[in-house]
């Protein structure tokens, strides 16, 4: 009986193979058309200045409205763009979307800087520099209004063609800032010859910052190194206030993170700026 049953368990689970299988294959076709059919949108999470408690800039985060499936997280697709090489495409559309977006807050009278996510593929593209500053041609932008984040990792991946984007990004005057930090295993060093101006503790960092002395040891170190390089530190994640007066003691610069707000639609955004918060979040208005 037990051969049987762990047999009909393994037909189970071909058959679950089989039907995810035909789902990726369905996903990828789909994934190939969403930027034609205009199924993303990119929503905004502020990082909060934790001196001024300010709104100083936004991280744009991409989101797949699937026309039947619904919302469709970027853990699931992005990696997906990347298999099936059509992260070019999409990341060719953040950086545009956000350009456009940045000119529109303008015209509002809204000046925020925005980061986008760039990932390893892109930087390897080659020609990210000028795509990057076609898009800040076309929407007549301040490249200094524009960030790319670039997590730890990705940088640590090839780290002669990081050294080369960084460059060429910071000479055309972008932003650039280290995602996810303490995730991977980049060396002092290396980092030290990046022009970035900015460093984003990761989030399991700061989900342990109020149960472990060794969590907010790490953190402490983290933010005094950042500052003799000259880097801003964002703490990324934050969820309770606990965290938040932590972070505020260690001298982090920026806070993000639900506790203050949740990524949300740009015309969302403009009211949160403006004050008109939802309740729960804290009232950061001077
Ligand atoms: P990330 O760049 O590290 O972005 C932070 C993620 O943490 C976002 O998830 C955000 O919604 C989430 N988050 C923010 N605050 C909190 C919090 O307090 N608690 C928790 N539990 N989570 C929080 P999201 O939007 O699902 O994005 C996931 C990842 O997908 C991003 O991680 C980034 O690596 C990637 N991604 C998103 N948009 C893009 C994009 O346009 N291009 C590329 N290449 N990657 C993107
Ligand atoms: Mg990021
Ligand atoms: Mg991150
Ligand atoms: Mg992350």
């Amino acid at each position: 009986a037990a051969k049987q049953g762990g047999g009909s368990r393994h037909v189970l689970y071909e058959a679950r193979m089989e039907s995810d299988a035909r789902d990726q294959v369905e996903l990828q076709a789909d994934l190939r058309s969403a930027v034609a059919r205009g199924e993303f949108e990119l929503h905004y999470q502020p990082k909060v200045n934790s001196q001024r408690r300010r709104i100083g800039s936004v991280e744009a985060l991409l989101r797949w409205h699937h026309p039947t499936r619904g919302s469709i997280p970027p853990n699931v697709f992005i990696p997906m763009a990347e298999r099936f090489g059509l992260i070019g495409a999409i990341g060719d559309w953040v950086v545009d979307e956000a350009c456009r977006q940045i000119a529109a807050w303008a015209d509002q009278g809204l000046r925020m800087r925005v980061a986008i996510n760039v990932s390893p593929h892109q930087l390897r593209q080659g020609n990210l520099v000028e795509r990057i500053e076609a898009a800040l041609a076309r929407h007549a932008v301040d490249p200094a209004q524009l960030m790319c984040e670039i997590t730890e990792s990705a940088a640590m991946e090839d780290v002669s063609e990081t050294q080369r984007a960084f460059d060429g990004l910071a000479r055309a005057g972008v932003f650039l800032s280290i995602d996810d930090f303490g995730t991977g295993y980049s060396s002092l060093s290396y980092l030290r010859q990046l022009p970035a101006r900015q460093l984003k503790i990761d989030r399991s960092f700061i989900q342990d910052l109020e149960t472990s002395g060794d969590a907010r040891a790490v953190v402490d170190a983290v933010i005094r190194l950042s500052h003799a390089l000259g880097l801003r530190v964002v703490a990324e994640g934050v969820e309770t206030a606990g965290q938040s007066e932590i972070l505020i003691d260690l001298a982090c610069d920026e806070l993000q993170g639900y506790f203050f707000a949740k990524p949300m639609s740009a015309d969302a955004l403009v009211g949160w700026a403006r004050g008109e918060r939802p309740r729960g979040t804290v009232d950061f208005s001077p």
